[in-house]
């Protein structure tokens, strides 16, 4: 039998579960349905932000947004900022703890309950949550929506699609159905590439360096070209490079076909000459001993050797033939330790993805499909993107505020 409700909210992650709750708080009347295809909603928040779910920032800047136009999500992150999350968060039990860098994260640190908060506000609120209910297709109409699922047929004046997209896979429910799906109903689409993920490259060098973590600035140049710098720890893997500033850097890795750099700079705090006048002090000291040995002191031992062999020179050679010439070109090697960037290892581990539904078929103030009356697309399914620091969930909440509120005030107008 066909199930009537106001509000259908397709996908029981952040920001079908906030859109759900947001509604219910401030109208307790209106009927919601959310209808999630995996046996339990929130699976994906709680692998977020290693377990502790970094759900906001304190540092809001717009530059942190990426997409054909982040303009897009201007309106929802400052109307919605994370004072207002804060807020929201607050008023279903979950104070925010912000550490030293404005990463805000619940004060438990805990993951599981920012999805313990939501789904426990959904049932106190009445919101019908219903699991193992994948929805298959929609139908557009003047003043109703209905929506095929596993569960049978759905009914809604509204309906906002919280799907998500790919990133995390599969298992986590993201298989971009939906962006299929309305893809295939008109909505235009900007191609989608995994972002905040690992950086595959030539293997020769990397592969021996397996394990070793190193502080380092990760910068990606595209034909020649810096994209973007980012500088933390660095891991070395079988297929290549890891680490936040890896994840950081990685959005562009897939959208361009030209030629990719991946460079290392393994003495981020001294500039060229700083690191020759210690190279020189080095081989004053060190001047007994074979080239395998000459960097260990100041370098990790693995990473010091293949910057030697890098950079010309023979690990069994002595420290004490170093010409200043072969020092200058250790030098540029600690500077630019290059790597070629080849792809990265795909949407299963990735924590977003960069593309989506156009932003222009949408309005920014209300997430409302410019096509479709009473139709609505938040999140991550939308082409915007964030970088690492939480403005992933930031815009998954906001946008869904955004939606939400416009919901409500059609209803208030007698609109919808
Ligand atoms: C490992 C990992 C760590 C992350 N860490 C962070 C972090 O710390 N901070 C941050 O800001 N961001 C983080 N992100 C990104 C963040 O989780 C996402 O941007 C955010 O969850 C997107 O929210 P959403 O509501 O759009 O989609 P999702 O949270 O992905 O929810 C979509 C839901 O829709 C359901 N669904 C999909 N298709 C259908 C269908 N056809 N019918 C019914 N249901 C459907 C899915 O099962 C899923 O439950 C991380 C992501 C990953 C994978």
């Amino acid at each position: 039998m066909e199930k009537f409700f106001d509000v259908c909210i397709v996908g029981g992650g952040a920001s079908g579960l906030a859109a759900a709750v947001y509604i219910k708080q401030k109208k307790p009347s209106v009927s919601v349905a959310v209808l999630e295809r995996l046996p339990r909603v929130g699976k994906k928040l709680i692998t977020t932000g290693n377990g502790r779910c970094n759900l906001t920032n304190s540092d809001e800047s717009i530059t942190h947004f990426h997409g054909d136009n982040p303009y897009f999500a201007e309106y929802a992150i400052l109307k919605y900022n994370n004072k207002e999350l804060e807020r929201f968060f607050k008023s279903i039990g979950l104070p925010l703890y912000y550490d030293e860098t404005g990463r805000a994260y619940p004060a438990s640190l805990q993951a599981s309950s920012v999805v313990d908060a939501l789904r426990f506000s959904c049932d106190m609120l009445g919101v019908d949550t219903f699991v193992d209910c994948m929805v298959t297709d929609i139908i557009f109409g003047q003043s109703w929506s209905a929506l095929k699922t596993e569960l049978g047929d759905f009914s809604a004046k509204s309906v906002v699609f919280a799907t998500g997209l790919y990133s995390g896979g599969k298992k986590l429910g993201c298989d971009g159905y939906i962006y299929k799906l309305l893809k295939s109903k008109g909505e235009k689409c900007i191609p989608v590439t995994p972002a905040i993920v690992q950086v595959k490259t030539d293997t020769d060098i990397v592969r021996a360096l397996k394990g070793i973590k190193v502080n380092a600035a990760a910068s990606l140049y595209i034909s020649s070209k810096l994209v973007k710098r980012a500088t933390g720890e660095v891991l070395f893997c079988d297929y290549g490079l890891s680490g936040p500033p890896i994840l950081q850097i990685a959005r562009e890795v897939e959208r361009k076909d030209t030629e990719k750099t991946i460079s290392l700079d393994l003495m981020p705090e001294s500039n060229i000459d700083e690191v020759v006048t210690l190279l020189l002090s080095l081989r004053d000291v060190l001047y007994y001993r074979k080239l395998d040995e000459y960097l260990s002191g100041a370098i990790n031992k693995r990473l010091g050797q293949s910057i030697i062999k890098s950079a010309g020179l023979k690990l069994s050679d002595s420290v004490n033939c170093l010409q200043e010439s072969d020092i200058r070109q250790i030098a540029k090697v600690i500077k630019s330790f290059n790597f070629r960037a080849v792809s990265t290892t795909g949407f299963e581990n990735s924590q977003v993805t960069a593309g989506g539904l156009d932003t222009c078929g949408f309005d920014n103030r209300t997430m409302m499909s410019k096509k479709y009356k009473g139709v609505y697309a938040v999140g991550e399914l939308l082409d915007i993107d964030g970088d690492c620091g939480g403005y992933n969930l930031h815009f998954a909440f906001s946008s869904a505020f955004c939606a939400a509120e416009s919901i409500l005030e059609g209803i208030e107008n007698g609109k919808d």
